[in-house]
């Protein structure tokens, strides 16, 4: 018999990477446990920082991996990032970020010399003297910055790489600005989430392996969490914790177990 929680929630907002799948499989019963709360009608989000994908992409990819998930339950930090810029009709945008990405943009209006906002993301061998000189003198001229995401570096099977957040970094120095970030854990990115399954947080629950974006995100839009021991997380990171989860499971695949 399943013990039903008082405070069941109506939803799960479930980090991707680390939580559902890692480095190209996917985490043991994690498929099963999608399938579970689906069954239980639960309302779901899929998460991710990744802003080199657009969500049809990753969509394609979590298909792939054989996970049972709907496009449009994909949330990542360009979804956010369009979302927030269509609240502002009108507003202008320079984008650093990929081809297939900025296409994602497509119906907000571009303006490459007196932007409204330089949108950041994943642009790999776009950031080079040129287009980051170009950038800093749109912001220094009254533009602001808005970051898809704010990671320093990522790890590849070829190495480390610098992300999109060093050379956000670096224009925030250089411009004296602050910028916007779209992606986990700000607060924007989970109010987002939460406006687009209609729920309060007291009716979400967070699900993921990164105490730092996921965990931390949570507590900034004062929902309850849970910590899974996949992908990202280390057992040191709960002797100093930069934010408490509400609870922390060794895997995904436990938590049929408390809900
Ligand atoms: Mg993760």
């Amino acid at each position: 018999m399943q013990e039903v929680s008082p405070t069941r929630p109506k939803a799960f907002l479930i980090d991707m990477d680390g939580t559902l799948y890692f480095k190209g499989q996917p985490c043991p019963g994690a498929i099963e446990v999608v399938n579970y709360l689906r069954q239980e009608n639960y309302q779901l989000r899929f998460l991710t920082n990744t802003t080199a994908k657009t969500p049809k992409m990753l969509h394609t990819q979590m298909q792939a991996l054989g996970f049972d998930i709907y496009e449009d339950e994909i949330f990542n930090a360009t979804y956010a990032c369009l979302q927030y810029l269509r609240a502002q009709p009108g507003a202008s945008c320079h984008f650093m970020v990929d081809n297939a990405v900025k296409a994602f943009f497509k119906e907000i209006p571009v303006d490459d010399n007196a932007p409204d906002f330089v949108v950041v993301g994943d642009y790999g061998e776009g950031f080079d003297f040129r287009t980051l000189n170009h950038a800093f003198r749109l912001l220094m001229n009254g533009a602001e910055l808005i970051a898809l995401q704010k990671n320093l570096y990522w790890f590849s099977s070829e190495g480390m790489f610098l992300d999109c957040g060093a050379f956000v970094t670096l224009l925030e120095a250089a411009a004296g600005k602050t910028a916007t970030v779209m992606g986990k854990p700000s607060e924007t990115f989970f109010k987002i989430a939460l406006e687009s399954l209609q729920r309060s947080p007291s009716e979400a629950i967070v699900v993921g392996d990164d105490i730092t974006s996921d965990i931390m995100g949570a507590e900034n839009t004062k929902m309850r969490s849970i910590l899974v021991k996949t992908g990202k997380f280390k057992p040191g990171q709960l002797e100093n914790p930069v934010a408490k989860p509400t609870w922390v499971l060794n895997s995904i695949a436990e938590l049929p177990n408390m809900f």
